[in-house]
């Protein structure tokens, strides 16, 4: 049975508030100025419920979703890690939480600050000369940073540079984010080893390309070993190269893109600095570039004027806004927090074990999904499920009743994979899950396998137990999810 929204629920004049009649005329009370013609004709048709009617209906809510907060979520290609509390607590202080995006910006010089610095911060991370914190998420970082790249060429005069190459292993948010500039895509096969196939870029590096947009490590959890020449063989051709951050979390404080050749870069905070990730946001998609595209970043950007971080709307060449005034601010602040309260020291270490925990579960898995590429992944690792009993599909349904949140699937829609790695599951435990942690995840897949082999059916037929399990079969929602023929 699908749960009644809360507007169902809603009885007449039911309400969860007691205001007593208030005797005012429009426009007297202080702070309120408001004309007969702006006031509603209607009733709101808002839901009539008591307090604890919307406390119990979203707690409810709440419990039917499989969340970090609830167990290991080991979803490759996302980083859904653990986002400390402490974070949530400090963007919430007056100074973030309470401040006007049009109040007079002077009146908040800690916002200008805090932004500053965490604009330097990321700098020094990925190796870039300046970053804009505008963007809203991964996707739209793509999306600025492709019409820096746009902007680039324009002022070059080299029009006809239209081609973005991009791997077959990328994200599909970026082909989605260089049509969506004007450019047109060409994919680049994976060899054998999961890299990118040299001879097919060769193939299609000429004077039409503008750039190579590349995932390292790649959406695989492979690192892209040939990132220098690759690097060289397109600044030789005049493209520039854009880097999706998306896995930063895999290399950050061992080594940084801006190093490895990149112009353009965007980092996803909700993937790599905390911020709780899912159910669409808010993130926040910084992208960084080399210093000669800087005056093309979006306006404004902070800077310190006169020796004091402020905004900096003077910027002629930019291309212009991408967002409200100056992006999610909050996420920001819990990605300033993060980088903060681990240091370099501790950003380093979250990656090494985001690393270890990878390979731990990939060798302790090998018998029962071998992986897809010996060679060692990075943070995350793409297994085949092939010897299966049961469709991949149905297997990781499963594991929900075990309460593990299924891996990425290939052909899930948020990575695209050749067809050779059909029933794959790519695994990303991150670096917050220990030992112990990981060593449930493996038994419950065990688990599963082991009941795959005496009881396909209740594999076919899961989840189970789950709370979503009703609303699943009723409405068929998660097969629209999972189904790798969808
Ligand atoms: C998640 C992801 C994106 C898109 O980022 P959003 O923040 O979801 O818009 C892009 N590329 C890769 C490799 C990703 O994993």
């Amino acid at each position: 049975m699908t749960p009644k929204s809360i507007f169902k629920k809603s009885r007449p004049n039911v309400s969860g508030a007691s205001i007593v009649d208030a005797d005012f005329q429009l426009g007297e009370s202080i702070g309120v100025c408001c004309e007969a013609e702006d006031l509603r004709d209607a009733p709101i048709g808002l839901p009539e419920l008591s307090e604890i009617d919307v406390v119990r209906h979203f707690t409810n809510l709440s419990r039917q979703a499989h969340g970090v907060d609830n167990g290991p979520y080991p979803l490759g290609s996302c980083t859904m890690k653990y986002n400390p509390k402490r974070n949530d607590k400090l963007a919430m202080l007056d100074g973030f939480g309470k401040v006007h995006p049009y109040q007079p910006s002077d009146s908040m010089p800690g916002v200008w600050s805090m932004l500053w610095n965490l604009q330097t911060a990321i700098a020094e991370i990925t190796g870039m000369d300046a970053v804009t914190l505008q963007p809203a998420a991964g996707a739209h970082g793509e999306f600025t940073g492709l019409l820096v790249m746009k902007k680039h060429f324009e002022k070059l005069g080299q029009t006809n540079r239209k081609v973005i190459l991009i791997p077959d292993t990328a994200h599909g948010t970026n082909p989605a984010s260089a049509a969506m500039c004007g450019f047109t895509c060409k994919i680049i096969a994976t060899n054998s080893k999961g890299l990118m196939d040299l001879d097919a870029f060769e193939a299609h590096l000429d004077e039409n390309v503008a750039g190579l947009m590349i995932t390292n490590p790649s959406t695989l959890g492979l690192f892209e070993e040939n990132i220098e020449h690759i690097a060289k063989r397109i600044h030789d051709n005049g493209s520039l190269l854009y880097y999706d951050g998306a896995n930063l979390n895999a290399i950050m404080g061992l080594i940084r893109p801006g190093d490895m050749g990149f112009d353009i870069i965007h980092i996803n905070t909700h993937k790599t600095l905390s911020t709780p990730h899912g159910g669409g946001g808010p993130g926040a998609g910084p992208c960084g570039v080399k210093a000669f595209l800087e005056p093309y970043l979006p306006t404004p950007v902070v800077r310190p004027i006169d020796g004091v971080p402020a905004p900096d709307c003077n910027r002629p060449e930019s291309v212009g806004k991408v967002k409200m005034h100056f992006g999610h601010v909050e996420v920001l602040v819990r990605a300033y927090c993060y980088i903060l309260a681990n240091g370099a020291i501790g950003l380093k270490t979250a990656t090494e074990n985001a690393v270890l925990n990878a390979n731990y579960m990939k060798h302790q898995l090998a018998d029962l999904l071998p992986a897809a590429f010996p060679q060692n992944c990075m943070h995350e690792c793409l297994l085949h499920g092939g010897s299966l009993k049961v469709r991949g599909a149905d297997f990781v349904k499963r594991l929900i009743d075990f309460g593990v949140h299924p891996p990425t699937l290939v052909g899930a829609g948020c990575v695209h994979f050749a067809e050779e790695f059909d029933e794959a599951m790519l695994i990303e435990p991150t670096e917050t899950e220990s030992i112990e942690s990981l060593d449930f995840v493996i038994e419950q897949f065990r688990k599963v396998a082991r009941e795959a082999a005496v009881a396909p059916y209740m594999i076919e037929t899961a989840p189970h137990s789950a709370s979503t399990a009703k609303i699943i079969h009723n409405e068929a929602v998660w097969m629209s999810i999972y189904d790798p023929n969808d």
